[in-house]
C-alpha cells in the first residue's frame, strides 16, 4: 500500500511538471547534456584556453557555438541556467506565467524603460528564444540586402535553424479569425504558411511543436561538436580583459573574467591561436552594457563612473529602438482557446497586426500578473497617476484582481506594432557592477512618423473588428470602436499617466497604451561601433554578434534573423580561416 501511494505521488508530481506550474514563479531546472556544466566547476589551471570565448549562451549564442565547435574549441558563458525541465519555459500554455516570474534567478528579467513601459530580458541558455512568444518568420530580401549580407548564405543559414527547432502552427481560431479579418479588411493577398516576408496576411513558423512544446536557440547547441564545446551555466561575464599588443598597442581581448553563482572569481582566457577571440552575444542590452563595463565607450560617461578608459567611443549604447506595441483588447461570447502568434498582416507602411488570445483564462493564471496577454479589467488606470508603480500592481494582482469575475478575462488582444522605429534613445551604465541593470530609454514616439504608423495600425484594427468575422465572435455582435479603446485603456499595462481623451484622440491612445514586444536592437551599430564583420572598432579579436548591432529589427518578428546571424557569422568564420576545407 505504502509503495502503491508513493507511485502515486511520484506519478503526479511527473504530471505536474509536465502540465505547467501551478504557481506563478515555480522553476525546475535539470539537464543531461555533456557540454553544460555549471561555472562552479570551472578551473583556469586546468584549461588551456579556448580558441573562442562566447559571452552569451542565447538567440544567437548558440548557433554560432554550435557552428565554430565544429572546427575550434569554443567556450560558452551564459548568466543564467538551463532551460531543460522547466514547464514555465517548455509549455506553451504557461508563457505567460513565465513571464510573470520576477524571481532573482528567473529566465525573465523584468525592468522598466524610464519610458514607463515594463519590458523584460532574457536571463536563461537559450535567452529570448526561452521567454518569447515563439513566432519565426525571417527578414524581406531587401533588409538582408541593406545590412549587406551574403544573400545565398542567408538563405542556407536559415534552413540550418528551421531544420532543428522551427514548425508549422495547428491554426487556433483566434489566429483563423484573424486571418479571415485581416484578408476581409483589406489586408490581402493571403501568402499561405511561409517564413518569408510578403505584404499581406500569412501564417508563419512558431517554435512550439504540435504538442505546445517549446523547442530553443539551446537545442542548436546539440548540432555542435561535443569535444570542443563546453558551456557554462550561471557564469556572469564582469568584463573583457584587453592587453595592448602590437606596435600601435591596440587594445587587444585576451580573455574575460567572470563570476560563479557563488560569487567567485574566475578568469577565461583565449589561447594563442593568432585569431581566437571573444565574441559578444549577450544580447540588445547585455552587449553595450559589457563593452562599458569593460572601458569601450563614452569617456565621460565612463570616467564619472571610475571605469577605465579602454576606447573612446561615443555610440556605445546609443541608437537603441523599440517597436511599439499597442493593443486592443476583445471581450468574446466564449472562452478562446489559448494562442500566441501564428498570424500576421503586413502592410505597406511597415505596420504588424498579429493576435493573442485566451491567457488568462485558468484559475491559475487569474492570479498572475502577465502584461499585455493578459485581459485585465482597470489596473494601473484605477490608482491614481502619482502611486503607479510595479508595487501596485503587485497589490492589484494580490488583493483586486483574484476577485474579479472570470467572464472579465474572457477573450483576446489583436496587436498592431510599427517596424523600423524613427524615435531612438539609449542605454547608460549606474555604476560598474554587471549586477545593476543599466538605465534604459527608447522614447517611443518621439519622431511624428512612428506616431502617424501607430494611428494607421489602430485604424487597421478597427477595420478588422468591424468585419463580420469578429462581429460574430464578440459580446453584443461587436462594440463600437469607442468601447473597445476604452476597455483597452483600462486593461493596458504600463506606468504612462492615462488622459481622459485617449479614445477621442487615436495618437493620444498610441502614446498612452504603447507597450513593448520585446524587439529591442541596437546600441553597437555597424560602423559606429563594429566593422561589417562585426569587430569592434578600434580593439583586436573583440566582435559582438547580436540584435545589439541592427539599425532596424528584422522581419515582422527578429528571432529567426537573431539565429540564422548566429548561424550565419559561425559560418563565415570558419570559411574565412579554413577555406574549403571548413565543410560548411
Ligand atoms: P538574448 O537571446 O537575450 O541573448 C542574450 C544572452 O546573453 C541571454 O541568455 C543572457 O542571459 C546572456 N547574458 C547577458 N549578459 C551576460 C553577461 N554579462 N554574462 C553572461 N551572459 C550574459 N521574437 C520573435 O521573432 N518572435 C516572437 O514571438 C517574439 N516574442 C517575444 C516575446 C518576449 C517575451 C521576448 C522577451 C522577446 C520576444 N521576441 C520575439 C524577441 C526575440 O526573442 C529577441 O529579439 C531575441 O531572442 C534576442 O536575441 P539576442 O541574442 O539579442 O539576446
Amino acid at each position: 500500500m505504502e509503495l502503491l501511494i508513493k507511485l502515486l505521488l511520484l506519478f503526479l508530481t511527473a504530471l505536474k511538471t509536465t502540465q505547467g506550474s501551478d504557481s506563478c514563479n515555480e522553476v525546475k531546472h535539470g539537464h543531461g547534456y555533456p557540454y553544460l556544466h555549471e561555472a562552479s566547476s570551472f578551473s583556469q589551471a586546468e584549461e588551456e584556453g579556448f580558441d573562442y570565448i562566447i559571452v552569451g549562451g542565447g538567440t544567437s549564442g548558440c548557433p554560432l557555438a554550435a557552428t565554430l565547435s565544429r572546427n575550434y574549441s569554443v567556450l560558452v558563458l551564459e548568466r543564467g541556467g538551463s532551460p531543460y525541465g522547466n514547464p514555465n519555459i517548455s509549455h506553451m500554455q504557461n508563457f505567460h506565467i513565465g513571464l510573470s516570474d520576477t524571481s532573482p534567478s528567473a529566465p525573465s528579467q523584468p525592468f522598466i524603460s524610464t519610458d514607463g513601459v515594463i519590458n523584460t530580458r532574457a536571463r536563461v541558455l537559450g535567452g529570448g528564444t526561452c521567454i518569447n512568444a515563439g513566432f519565426y518568420t525571417r527578414a524581406s530580401q531587401r533588409y538582408v540586402k541593406t545590412v549587406g549580407w551574403d544573400a545565398k548564405l542567408v538563405n542556407e543559414s536559415y534552413p540550418w535553424v528551421e531544420q532543428r527547432i522551427v514548425h508549422w502552427p495547428e491554426v487556433a481560431p483566434w489566429q483563423a479569425a484573424l486571418r479571415d479579418g485581416l484578408l476581409e479588411a483589406g489586408v490581402a493577398p493571403f501568402n499561405g504558411y511561409t517564413y518569408n516576408h510578403l505584404y499581406g496576411t500569412k501564417i508563419g513558423g512558431i517554435i512550439f511543436d504540435k504538442d505546445g512544446f517549446r523547442h530553443t536557440a539551446a537545442d542548436l547547441l546539440a548540432a555542435g561538436n561535443n569535444d570542443n564545446l563546453k558551456v557554462l551555466l550561471h557564469a556572469t561575464v564582469e568584463r573583457i580583459i584587453f592587453e595592448r599588443r602590437g606596435r600601435r598597442r591596440r587594445p587587444t581581448a585576451v580573455g574575460v573574467e567572470f563570476k560563479d553563482n557563488s560569487g567567485k572569481r574566475h578568469r577565461a582566457l583565449l589561447n594563442g591561436g593568432r585569431q581566437s577571440e571573444v565574441i559578444l552575444s549577450a544580447g540588445a542590452i547585455g552587449s553595450p552594457q559589457l563593452l562599458q563595463l569593460s572601458g569601450v565607450g563614452p569617456r565621460k560617461e565612463l570616467k564619472k563612473l571610475g571605469i577605465p578608459v579602454v576606447i573612446d567611443n561615443l555610440h556605445v549604447g546609443k541608437g537603441m529602438a523599440d517597436n511599439p506595441l499597442n493593443s486592443i483588447f476583445m471581450p468574446t461570447k466564449k472562452p478562446v482557446r489559448q494562442s500566441l502568434i501564428q498570424t500576421v498582416g503586413i502592410t505597406h507602411p511597415g505596420v504588424f497586426i498579429e493576435a493573442s488570445s485566451g491567457f488568462s483564462q485558468s484559475p491559475n493564471s487569474i492570479k498572475c500578473h502577465h502584461g499585455i496577454m493578459s485581459a485585465e479589467i482597470g489596473q494601473l488606470s484605477t490608482i491614481p497617476p502619482g502611486q503607479r508603480s510595479l508595487e501596485a500592481v503587485q497589490k492589484y494582482k494580490r488583493e483586486i484582481k483574484k476577485n474579479l469575475p472570470k467572464e472579465a478575462f474572457q477573450g483576446g488582444f489583436i496587436l498592431e506594432k510599427i517596424s523600423g522605429p524613427l524615435s531612438h534613445g539609449g542605454l547608460r551604465l549606474v555604476n560598474g557592477d554587471v549586477h545593476t541593470p543599466p538605465v534604459v530609454t527608447f522614447n517611443y514616439f518621439s519622431h511624428p512618423e512612428d506616431l502617424q504608423r501607430c494611428v494607421y495600425g489602430v485604424r487597421s484594427i478597427e477595420r478588422v473588428v468591424q468585419t463580420k468575422r469578429f462581429a460574430d465572435l464578440t459580446v453584443n455582435d461587436a462594440y463600437t470602436m469607442e468601447a473597445l479603446l476604452n476597455m483597452s485603456v483600462q486593461a493596458n499595462v504600463n506606468l504612462i499617466p492615462k488622459h481622459t481623451n485617449d479614445t477621442a484622440s487615436v495618437e493620444q491612445f498610441c502614446r498612452d497604451t504603447v507597450t513593448t514586444i520585446w524587439h529591442y536592437h541596437g546600441g553597437c551599430h555597424i560602423g559606429k561601433v563594429v566593422d561589417g564583420e562585426y569587430r569592434v572598432i578600434g580593439a583586436a579579436r573583440l566582435r559582438v554578434v547580436d540584435g545589439s548591432t541592427f539599425n532596424k529589427s528584422p522581419g515582422t518578428n527578429p528571432q529567426a534573423t537573431v539565429m540564422m546571424m548566429g548561424r550565419y557569422m559561425g559560418v563565415k568564420i570558419l570559411r574565412k580561416r579554413l577555406g574549403r576545407a571548413a565543410g560548411v
